[in-house]
């Protein structure tokens, strides 16, 4: 799946460029660092590659979304509104900076359901944030569309989606802002790592101060800068930032070879007329991280997942309706509320409603869904060889169920 199957000379070679001058600060020692900027370059080469006017880079994903946040005014007490089908990173982020988390059902796409979304707004809902899950795209021009008509915040978590399209532009820079990540796992890595993409001087002025405890990076030297506002230390270091520039460069190959696997795994599962596959607002966007697929039922996908268990194939095919990662199903720890420190009383309440909030129409997606991640490694044969491998298994097991029904 993602850019560390391909880590190489490359990435070594500018980890070695900073590691030459031992200045593995992203900040100040103009003349010591030798002309080394590595994560200015990388921001530089994030502009370019995803049309984005503007990119600060963080010390993750996670940190990205908390930035983005906070400069665009998202705080105490404020709604926003995401998927009950994400990474825990989403709700993390919005519950740091005091706002409060409103979880809204998928539809087919695996993202928002523009309707749900609608249904949930509230006079104190700021922002819309939906989640670009397993390499797609949510239907932005529909989620846009509401922003517009109430007035909202339009942030996109498309930290799984680097590299994918919606007609035409890159997710990640069409809303106020949006973020990627480059944590070990995501398409391109820096180890650990984040970005906040906009195209908003404002905004990325404000990003630029908040991810360095507030500094105003306008002193003649880093001691006089500074603080128009409070900040943070969310800074990413100079030998990460080096390995996503390696890695930004085969950012390309690698989504080619995405696209082509998924290509002919999505094929091998097409002979198979039980099964669906995902919707896709633009399909010609799909980075094609995923192939995510249906069956017509929860007891035939959970046959299928039983027996991919038993020949011990399940590895890499994701049933997110068991996943504890991402699935607001098995998020106990947030509808129990087990924070180290007091929450907002908006907040306690939010999240314990979770635990009673009727979900069924997500359950009824996610429990007939199993996404396959595509590696970037596979030979022919070997793709081949897996989709074969599935396609048996489901035939196996649709052929069981018609025997006993
Ligand atoms: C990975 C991820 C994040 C957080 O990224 P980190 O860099 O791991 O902090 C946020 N949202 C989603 C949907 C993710 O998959």
């Amino acid at each position: 799946m993602p850019g560390f199957e391909l880590f190489g000379d490359e990435e070594r070679k500018e980890v070695n460029d900073v590691l030459e001058t031992g200045i593995i600060m992203r900040y100040g020692f103009d003349g010591p660092r030798k002309g080394n900027w590595k994560a200015k370059e990388l921001e530089q080469a994030i502009c370019e590659r995803f049309g984005s006017k503007y990119a600060q880079l963080t010390s993750s994903g996670t940190t990205a979304l908390t930035t983005a946040m906070a400069v665009l005014g998202i705080g105490y007490g404020d709604e926003i509104i995401m998927p009950s089908f994400t990474f825990v990173a989403s709700f993390e982020a919005v519950l740091s900076v005091g706002a409060v988390p409103v979880l809204v059902d998928i539809d087919e796409t695996l993202t928002l359901n523009p309707a749900a979304v609608r249904k949930a707004i509230t006079s104190k809902t700021k922002c819309i944030m939906p989640v670009h899950m397993c390499g797609s795209m949510a239907d932005i021009d529909e989620l846009k569309k509401i922003c517009d008509e109430h007035n909202l915040i339009l942030l996109e978590d498309a930290c799984q989606s680097i590299g994918a399209t919606y007609k035409g532009k890159a997710v990640g820079t069409i809303g106020h802002a949006g973020t990627f990540s480059f944590d070990f796992v995501k398409t391109i890595t820096c180890g650990e790592g984040g970005v906040v993409m906009t195209n908003s001087e404002d905004v990325y002025t404000k990003c630029d101060g908040y991810t360095d405890h507030g500094h105003d990076h306008l002193g003649v030297d880093r001691g006089a800068d500074l603080h128009p506002f409070i900040g943070y230390n969310y800074r990413i270091s100079e030998l990460h930032a080096a390995v996503g520039l390696a890695q930004i460069r085969k950012l390309d190959g690698f989504l080619a070879t995405l696209k082509k696997t998924h290509t002919q795994l999505k094929e091998i599962l097409s002979q198979v007329p039980e099964v669906s596959f995902r919707a896709i607002p633009d399909p010609n966007g799909d980075s094609c991280t995923h192939l995510s697929w249906f069956l017509p039922t929860a007891e035939l996908m959970q046959a299928v997942v039983a027996e991919l268990k038993a020949q011990n194939i399940l590895a890499g095919n994701f049933y997110w309706f068991d996943n504890n990662w991402h699935y607001v199903r098995k998020w106990d720890h947030l509808k129990q509320v087990k924070s180290l420190y007091r929450l907002s009383d908006a907040q306690e309440g939010a999240l314990k409603k979770l635990a009673t909030q009727d979900f069924s129409a997500s359950d009824a997606i996610m429990n007939r869904c199993i996404s396959t991640s595509i590696g970037l490694l596979w030979t022919d044969e070997q793709i081949k060889e897996k989709g074969e491998k599935l396609v048996a298994a489901i035939k196996k097991v649709l052929k069981a169920q018609s025997v006993s029904a």
